[in-house]
């Protein structure tokens, strides 16, 4: 582990420093609806400031589609972060245009300024190395130094997090050395019994790192909307659900694998299903051999694990001594539908050893369910990076900051 640290900058006082946090915060009708990841960002920007530096804080929030996008400002980002670091922060309406020169020239010492979304910008993720060089020639133009703070991102060869820091000298910050530390614990012969419990929506993302982690661990939990392609890998019906059936060969695949391995992957048992999408949904539980069997038939979608399951994968969460959780059971936003998540997340707050969570809304979903984060043994703030982290892959955003893997 040889990450630059911000003491390798040097002297900051009167330096204007480029941070890349990763303030993509869940949002409802303008409002911020959990503010996790704009707190995490806090420590490295008073570092900075201590330091004299002038901080020019970048980040993106959601998936705008390369150009502006009213409903993915940053705007009230910026004011959130102005109130927890009690200080005025200006913010720019641009990421590299005018606004954003003139904003970052009006910096003083230990003043601190947001720049609009860079996902306004296609360069920031463009598939093509000279389109993500030219906006990060850009970005650099408009700092002495840069420092990479977005953990969340960091498995991501984009602009902000690749090109800018070889243009600039570079350093990680405090969030992304405090998240290494965690995983590093995770992946360097973790306290056995060993459990991964993996949900959430983005399926295809993360069924590619099952294959990874089952050298590694003792137990996979299943749940969320990938337990749906499991279930249909074991000849299950599971209909409108979320499937990937192109991902059915791989998934058995993995179960062959675990079974050599003498890995037990659980899959749930019962499914909560409901008559289509929605908070109101009429819902029932059903056993996930029979899923088809409820009223809505073929058209029920599964929103959540039943409980039978949640109770099993409770029991094998308390009686581990490492636990990694990303991605939530079921859909917890709806509160018919968040007792599998409940569950989990209660459990994994009785485990005796490390327990950590990881992912954006899996975070969000803890503390929307009224837990504190001090009851894990960490909330991590990036859900693929923790996880590629998890895998033993090179991540490219701390390559470039001097990690080795
Ligand atoms: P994270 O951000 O923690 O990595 P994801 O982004 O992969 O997690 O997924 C989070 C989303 O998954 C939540 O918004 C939740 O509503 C959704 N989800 C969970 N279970 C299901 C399901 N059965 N069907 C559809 N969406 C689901
Ligand atoms: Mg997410």
């Amino acid at each position: 582990m040889a990450l630059r640290t911000i003491e390798s900058l040097g002297d900051l006082k009167g330096k204007t420093v480029i941070v890349r946090c990763d303030l993509n915060v869940p949002m409802k009708d303008g409002e911020i609806t959990d503010d996790g990841r704009i707190r995490a960002s806090v420590p490295t920007i008073n570092a900075l400031t201590d330091a004299g530096a002038r901080v020019a804080v970048i980040s993106h929030l959601g998936r705008p589609k390369g150009a502006p996008d009213a409903q993915f400002s940053l705007a009230a980002a910026a004011t959130r972060l102005g109130e927890l670091l009690g200080a005025d922060v200006s913010f720019a309406e641009d990421t590299v245009g005018p606004s954003a020169t003139s904003t970052v020239e009006a910096l003083r010492d230990g003043q601190v300024a947001v720049l609009e979304n860079l996902r306004f910008n296609a360069g920031e993720t463009a598939k093509e190395d000279s389109a993500r060089s030219a906006f990060a020639q850009q970005l650099a133009g408009l700092a002495d130094a840069y420092v990479s703070d977005g953990f969340g991102v960091v498995h991501r060869k984009q602009a902000s997090v690749y090109e800018l820091a070889g243009l600039l000298p570079s350093a990680a910050g405090l969030l992304i050395a405090a998240e290494l530390d965690v995983l590093d614990r995770l992946t360097e012969r973790p306290e056995k019994p060993y459990t991964v419990v993996l949900g959430g929506s983005k399926v295809s993302d993360k069924l590619g790192v099952i294959g990874h982690l089952l050298p590694r661990v003792d137990t996979l939990l299943i749940g969320g909307g990938m337990m749906f392609t499991f279930l249909a890998a074991q000849g299950h019906r599971v209909g409108a659900s979320l499937l990937e059936t192109d991902q059915i060969e791989t998934v058995r695949g993995y179960l062959a694998e675990a079974e050599r391995l003498g890995v037990s992957i659980e899959i749930p048992t019962d499914v909560v299903v409901a008559s289509r999408f929605g908070a109101d949904a009429e819902h029932a539980v059903t056993s996930a051999e029979s899923f088809e069997s409820t009223p809505w038939r073929e058209h029920g979608i599964g929103l959540d694990i039943g409980p039978d399951t949640a109770r099993r994968f409770a029991e094998v969460i308390r009686s581990s001594a490492t636990v990694f959780w990303n991605g939530p059971m079921g859909v917890f936003e709806f509160p018919a539908f968040e007792a599998g998540t409940r569950a989990v997340a209660q459990a994994l707050t009785e485990v005796d050893g490390l327990s950590v969570v990881g992912g954006g809304d899996s975070a969000a979903a803890v503390r929307a369910l009224g837990f504190e984060d001090g009851q894990f043994g960490h909330i991590s703030t990036g859900g693929g990076a923790s996880l590629e982290f998890l895998e033993g892959k090179c991540l490219p955003g701390l390559e470039v900051l001097g990690w080795e893997a």
